[in-house]
């Protein structure tokens, strides 16, 4: 199934149901939301020659042309390729060359050179409305056929850890992940608002079609991006908004809550992901917002869809268990089975840790023309995710860390996160991040990189002395480097491979005996 169907569907079912908005002005229903995608679909084939399975690129900011190109894309049976719009162009003509792309879509049609796209890959406005199709024309009246396997998404990972691959996501992978949204995370009605206030080419894209298929509306913020007062007031406007947002972006939106006197009025739904959510933030977090978070564990490679960690569980802050049940990511979502595999691929019994394994209806068909990483990430129709975890008797999962940042110190595993997680709580911390350093007789040690909320009071003997009241010595930081900020990507996410070449280049730290 083609999931353009589902826009169709919308469109002639509720024609006149609110789609699309800028900020809090509408600017579709579904009857134009369905007929724009398909025009642009219809110009897409009669105009550049897009045949089903031909790859277009989309490098653009959040914008409601930005779902309307998506859905034209997949009406043509084509397959869109979603750019991180604060890559560096030269980043994106990698990914243009390597998804051998025919189209790409900017904001203007003016990023490149001719000579700097590969070899028969023409830049398109995305933003240049088109010409109406002529009503008599029954050319795509409805989406191009698709099978289930066919490519829909080619999602090009953040590449924090190498060479960006390109997760190829089918329809049914969609579909599924799709229909678990309103099982596993939160149901969807007609009267919600999904607000885009992460990148559109990530996770946040991803909630669109859920929302599709409820006849829900889509909200793009003015400043096409993330700012929380922005959120808040659209929130207050529209009423019942749902986001995706990162836990640093929840902490931002905890801030600026604190600072406005605002309760969460508006907001339905934060599902947040995508990186460890701090027990001292998520604390913040229900306390500023209520019952307004669900957790999700998910990676590309089986988007959004690998665990998720109810409401009630994260709202119930007086039971007596709280802290342990919200330091783990959830339960499986409703078509995947977890297991945690030793390093030999078998199974291991609950309460052991091992690589966090997937499979079912999400997980990817494999990497674009990459063999090798395929082979290495799908093992006997498992994925791998390269995530370390441990599940309950009861089923739920626990993630420790990426199987790459575990720290191995004197022969012991340190997990960053759990020391992350002491240092957070201290009341003079904003932001840490811990990496592992090589280190001539340890073979790594660990190193606490530390953004202060007051620099003048915090030092690295405080923290030492806070360390370890609470945790085994051995896992207690050799370093504090104090920072204004951390390095992170445009989705938020901390990047620990800079943390760890800056250790390599940069000796004069503040060292803790
Ligand atoms: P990406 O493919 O860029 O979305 O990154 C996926 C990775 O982010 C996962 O493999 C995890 O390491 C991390 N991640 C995703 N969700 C969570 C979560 N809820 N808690 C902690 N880490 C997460």
């Amino acid at each position: 199934m083609n999931i353009a169907n589902w826009l169709n569907d919308a469109g002639q079912r509720w024609p006149g149901r609110p789609a699309l908005f800028e900020g809090p002005r509408q600017v579709a229903d579904y009857g134009a939301f369905a007929a724009l995608a398909r025009d642009r679909a219809v110009q897409l084939v009669n105009e550049h020659g897009i045949a089903p399975g031909d790859r277009v690129a989309l490098f653009m900011k959040n914008g409601c042309q930005y779902l309307e190109l998506l859905y034209a894309i997949w009406w043509a049976g084509a397959v869109a390729v979603p750019i991180n719009f604060k890559l560096h162009p030269a980043e994106a003509g990698w990914i243009v060359d390597n998804a051998q792309a025919r189209l790409i879509f900017t904001d203007g049609g003016r990023m490149f050179s001719p000579e700097a796209l590969p070899h028969g890959c023409r830049e398109l406005d995305g933003e240049e409305r088109v010409a109406c199709v002529p009503a008599d024309s029954q050319r795509l009246a409805t989406p191009s056929p698709r099978h289930s396997d066919d490519l829909a998404w080619l999602f090009y990972t953040s590449g924090t850890t190498g060479r960006s691959k390109g997760v190829m996501l089918s329809h049914g992978n969609l579909t599924a992940m799709s229909l678990c949204y309103p099982l596993d995370v939160d149901p969807v009605s007609p009267d919600d608002a999904v607000v885009y206030a992460a990148p559109m080419s990530h996770g946040a894209g991803l909630y669109n079609f859920i929302h599709v298929r409820c006849g829900a509306r889509h909200v793009v913020p003015q400043s096409r991006g993330f700012k929380a007062d922005e959120l808040f007031g659209l929130a207050s406007v529209l009423g019942n908004i749902s986001l995706f947002a990162a836990p640093t972006m929840v902490k931002r939106m905890v801030e600026q809550a604190r600072h406005q006197g605002y309760g969460g009025e508006g907001i339905k739904t934060i599902v947040y992901g995508g990186a460890p959510m701090y027990l001292a933030d998520l604390q913040d977090a229900v306390e500023t917002f209520g019952p307004r978070l669900v957790q999700i564990y998910g990676q590309g490679e089986s988007p959004m869809t690998i665990s998720a960690l109810s409401r009630e569980w994260i709202a119930d802050r007086d039971h007596p268990d709280w802290a342990t049940r919200v330091a783990c990511v959830g339960r499986a979502q409703s078509c995947v089975e977890i297991r945690i595999l030793d390093p030999g691929h078998a199974p291991l019994p609950p309460g052991q840790p091992g690589e966090i394994a997937v499979r079912g209806a999400t997980v990817m068909r494999g990497y674009w023309r990459n063999d090798a990483a395929t082979d290495q990430a799908l093992v006997d129709g498992w994925l791998l995710t390269g995530d370390i975890g441990f599940l309950d008797h009861a089923g739920y999962l626990t993630l420790t860390d990426r199987s790459k940042d575990v720290i191995i110190t004197g022969g012991s595993n340190v997990y960053p996160r759990e020391v992350e997680e002491v240092l957070a709580q201290h009341p003079d911390v904003f932001e840490v991040c811990v990496v592992g350093e090589p280190d001539a007789q340890w073979g790594e040690s660990v190193v606490a990189f530390v953004v202060p909320r007051d620099a003048e009071v915090l030092d690295a003997s405080l923290l030492n002395a806070w360390f370890i009241e609470r945790m085994a010595s051995f896992k207690k930081p050799k370093k504090y480097v104090f920072r204004t900020e951390l390095p992170k990507n445009s989705y938020g996410k901390i990047l620990k491979t800079d943390l760890r070449q800056w250790l390599k280049e940069v000796a004069s730290v503040t060292a803790v005996p």
